[in-house]
């Protein structure tokens, strides 16, 4: 018998990148396509789906999951995506699934991080937690009682876009003062010129606003860079702030942080955990772990879509 993968598939706005995986979570084989290079969503479902038919020789493949940007588990659809050049509602799950004749399931990238989380990851044997992803924005997925939340219509999970600070900074959604906007690597870039525009000493200043990045405020801060540690000490008090909110919700077992900013480590870490805890109402303080992801970056787009499948899989078969 041939050993059995799945595919996973993660469509963003720049690459859109592939791979088998295992039910371990090894990435047998995997690639990437430039998606903004391919005029419609059927070129890139044609490509991709031909690129992985060449993986599989030797192999079962026995499903695809598919991580994408304003993705809808419920009816496989990306809908209205602003990063992607497909306008309005595009079917991808059908769309993939004609191509590939296999079962295939779509949810947003969050989404599919936190069930990568759950498979793979940190959260192994966790059935309550909130997976919280640092990029460019901040998506996050939230699992209860080992389900992904999706909610009545499919895009429950946004706590990148709850208010943060009211009447704050001006959102990409069109709102104000959104978590995002404050926390993310976007967040943080904005926190550091807005401070140099004020006239903050910060050997930041040196470089033109657009070449601030996250990456530079951290080697700043690493250098002694009081400023740039002040800019990490201002993310995550208002991150810790807005999860302790969050807990209320679904009371987790821990929040998981992933992506760019995750990885400065104390500098994020600590002042996010001091700042939860005391905005914690009294009953989940010291309950709630906030750990660093245990999926490795590199490939953790992909086995967040391979979750995805193999979950779905596996709940199929209970149901059967
Ligand atoms: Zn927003």
């Amino acid at each position: 018998m041939s050993k059995q993968l799945v595919a996973g598939i993660d469509i963003g706005g720049t690459n859109s990148v592939f791979g088998l995986v295992d039910r371990k979570g090894n990435c047998i084989a995997k690639g990437s396509i430039p998606t903004a290079q391919l005029k419609t969503a059927e070129s890139l479902v044609k490509e991709i789906s031909r690129a992985i038919k060449g993986f599989s020789e030797g192999y079962e493949v026995l499903g695809a999951g598919i991580g994408a940007p304003s993705a809808n588990y419920h009816n496989g659809s990306i809908e209205h995506a602003a990063n992607l050049q497909w306008k309005g509602i595009v079917p991808l799950a059908r769309m993939f699934q004609r191509m590939m004749k296999i079962p295939v399931v779509l949810t947003n990238d969050a989404n599919a991080g936190a069930l990568g989380e759950m498979i793979f990851g940190g959260a192994k044997n966790m059935k309550d937690f909130i997976f919280i992803t640092l990029g460019t924005g901040l998506g996050s997925g939230i699992v209860v009682d080992g389900r992904v939340v999706y909610g009545h219509d499919g895009f429950a999970g946004e706590i990148g876009h709850t208010c943060a600070i009211p009447g704050g900074r001006a959102c990409g959604c069109g709102r104000k003062g959104c978590l995002e906007t404050y926390v993310s690597a976007t967040g943080i870039k904005r926190t550091i010129n807005e401070w140099i525009e004020a006239g903050k000493t910060t050997s930041l200043a040196k470089f033109p606003a657009k070449d601030i990045s996250a990456e530079r405020i951290y080697n700043e801060a690493l250098n002694g860079d009081q400023v740039a540690r002040e800019a990490f000490e201002f993310t995550g008090e208002i991150l810790g702030r807005v999860l302790a909110d969050s807990v209320a919700y679904t009371s987790p077992e821990a929040i998981f942080l992933f992506g760019g900013l995750a990885n400065a480590g104390d500098l994020i870490f600590k002042p996010t955990i001091e700042h939860f805890e005391a905005n914690l109402l009294r009953l989940y303080q010291g309950k709630v772990k906030i750990l660093q992801s245990g999926l490795f970056e590199n490939n953790a787009a992909i086995l967040g879509a391979a979750a995805l499948i193999w979950d779905e899989l596996e709940k199929r078969k209970q149901h059967n």
